[in-house]
């Protein structure tokens, strides 16, 4: 076997462990994939139930009280920090502790009223609503989700009410996206009774104002020479933590503190272990779900702050004896915005709804709601910059400082290049697999191997000739629901083209990869919001409101997010591919020369 041979066995074995723990529903997300749609996950729109609504309202109310009177964004960015007596407060309305149990000091909140808190400061603050979700979302969700009850009971309480921060500590210099080669060692003491962990971690949220950090590390894997990674509750106060700079300096969301810090010889009792021994990588994985989801929440309410700056400076400022509203070109932008906006809030609901729900598998659909959010936001942002014109470059507005602050996204919590390749390449599985089951037959014919084979066929088969049923309840949809079916149809006729064509080396096609993911991506956002529209119809017409609400910019996203699968469907087949790669390879080996000469 050559290296690349071994490294792909090794990723293959890796990705086998981590995401295909056995026999599990079939998710939304992977059936689009087979040409499924399986709309009980996604249909009708989740909804918080009433006795929650309430305490979620109660939050809401003041956590806008304390925000409007002590929360200052601009001075946080220029004193890059977030004072004391901010997070104080968000801890006396209870967000730093809000999906906690209630038998440890939380709320007991479910995701999705998680998430509309989150939006609530995303719109607000990036660097508040960052660094909520470091402590929240990530810092304390492997105790929240592995912690023993006696770990629970030991650090949850201060954690919930921000006496005590927490930190999701996993990126180092040899594991940034190649998040599976963590380096730091976790070597088990002969007495057995704890661990020494030795190693460096970098750019990690709230590393040095934590109290507990959620380390990951290497340990042993017994009666072989092989290591896997564990998760480790650490703290500070442990001798030999060092570290190595608390705040690094930084483009955006300053306000947090990203530090690095450096392990020493640093003995971890046994009872700090977070989860199974050896199964950290499956531990960060699922923590990094539930930070991906509030990810989609805080930029969802930065969208929103985007459409209000937006519909604000093109209603007020005039040139050419005109509003700025009344060009199309502005009209363009903030249609795009609001679409977009709304199709946001629908992903992000529908994605906290499936772990709400119990779905056991959603790493498909967080990754597409981190990928397609960030992006989204990205370009919203870059839409009102450009409506406020030269105003937009000078400090005294915030949009400068949104463009800094949300430039992180599309690359904290998995690069969105890898996510999007990931999003395709375990899409895909489902249907390769399946293919792999006729070609084997057809290379070497059995008994048994012919009638699953025969099973797998007539599956592949019968996806690309029926047209799945999008069951919306409202008659004014089923035009657009029939439209969404058909897509789903020609998505996976292209999928299983693609298979057939490229078979294994689509392994390495990330322009193929690309073009899937992001037509997988935007069906989901449709679906999300032909959900949300069809749920809000439905809602009017139950409380006797007889117009039905406007819903031109979840129109305008239906027919812009059609336009772009087709778009994305058809470049598989009429691309430049071969000319970026050609250009790319010339660059790269060029540079190369030129160095070493
Ligand atoms: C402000 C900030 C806060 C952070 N907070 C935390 C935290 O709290 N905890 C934590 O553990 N980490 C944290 N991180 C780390 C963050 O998750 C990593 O920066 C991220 O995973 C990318 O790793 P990297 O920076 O090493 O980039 P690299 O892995 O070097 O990647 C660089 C670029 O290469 C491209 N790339 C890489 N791999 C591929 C691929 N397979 N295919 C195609 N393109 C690829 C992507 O464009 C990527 O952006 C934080 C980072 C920042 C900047």
């Amino acid at each position: 076997m050559n290296k690349l041979d071994e490294q792909r066995q090794k990723e293959i074995q890796q990705a086998e462990e981590l995401l295909f723990a056995g026999p599990q529903a079939l998710g939304f997300a992977k059936g689009l994939f087979q040409g499924h749609f399986v709309s009980d996950w996604v249909m009708p729109y989740p909804r918080i139930p009433e006795a929650q609504q309430g305490e979620l309202d109660q939050v809401l109310t003041e956590l806008r009280k304390f925000l409007n009177a002590d929360l200052d964004p601009a001075e946080i960015d220029r004193q890059a920090d977030i004072p004391r007596s901010v997070i104080d407060g968000l801890g006396r309305v209870g967000v730093l502790g809000l999906t906690a149990p209630k038998e440890y000091g939380g709320h007991g909140f479910s995701q999705m009223a998680n998430c509309k808190v989150l939006e609530e400061i995303g719109r607000r603050c990036a660097s508040t609503s960052v660094f909520v979700n470091a402590h929240h979302s990530i810092g304390i969700r492997a105790l929240l989700l592995f912690g023993t009850h006696e770990q629970k009971q030991k650090w949850l309480p201060k954690l919930v009410t921000g006496e005590q921060l927490g930190a999701f500590a996993l990126t180092e210099r040899e594991a940034g996206s190649d998040a599976a080669n963590v380096q730091m060692q976790a070597r088990p003491s002969e007495d057995g009774s704890h661990f020494i962990l030795n190693g460096e971690k970098r750019y990690i949220t709230n590393a040095a104002i934590a109290h507990e950090l959620t380390v990951m590390a290497r340990t042993p894997v017994p009666g072989s020479d092989k290591t896997a990674v564990t998760a480790f509750l650490v703290t500070p106060d442990m001798p030999g933590f060092e570290m190595l700079e608390a705040r690094m300096p930084k483009t955006g969301i300053k306000g947090t503190a990203t530090g690095r810090f450096a392990l020493r010889d640093v003995k971890v009792p046994k009872e700090n272990v977070l989860g199974p021994i050896g199964k950290g990588l499956k531990v960060a994985l699922t923590v990094l779900d539930f930070g991906r989801t509030t990810f989609g929440a805080c930029c969802t309410g930065a969208a929103k702050t985007c459409l209000e700056l937006a519909i604000a400076h093109a209603n007020t400022r005039r040139q050419f004896n005109k509003t700025l509203g009344e060009f199309e070109l502005v009209k363009k932008k903030i249609a795009r915005i609001a679409a977009d906006a709304y199709a946001m809030e629908a992903m992000t609901t529908v994605t906290a709804a499936f772990i709400d729900r119990g779905l056991e598998d959603y790493m498909l659909e967080t990754a597409m709601l981190k990928v397609f959010t960030t992006e989204r936001l990205w370009e919203c942002i870059n839409d009102v910059f450009q409506i406020y014109g030269g105003s937009a470059y000078f400090t005294d507005l915030p949009l400068e400082r949104m463009l800094r602050d949300a430039r992180i996204n599309q690359i904290g919590e998995g690069a969105n290049e890898v996510l999007t390749s990931f999003i395709a390449l375990v899409g895909m599985r489902g249907p390769g697999m399946e293919f792999k089951e006729i070609y084997d037959t057809m290379m070497k014919p059995s008994r048994d191997g012919m009638s699953k084979a025969w099973a797998a066929g007539k599956n592949r088969l019968s996806a690309t000739v029926l047209v799945p049923d999008v069951p919306v309840q409202s008659e004014q949809l089923r035009a657009q629901a029939r439209q969404l079916g058909r897509l789903i149809r020609h998505f996976n006729f292209a999928v299983n083209r693609a298979l057939i064509t490229y078979r294994e080396p689509i392994l390495d096609m990330q322009l193929v990869q690309e073009r899937i993911a992001n037509a997988a991506m935007d069906l989901f956002a449709s679906t999300c919001v032909l959900s949300r529209i069809d749920g809000e119809i439905q809602f009017a017409g139950r409380n006797g409101n007889s117009v039905s609400p406007d819903h031109s910019a979840a129109d305008l996203f239906l027919h812009q997010s059609f336009r772009r699968i087709r778009g994305f469907l058809a470049g598989l087949t009429d691309n430049d591919d071969k000319a970026v790669i050609a250009a790319a390879k010339s660059c790269l080996t060029s540079h190369t020369a030129e160095a070493a000469e």
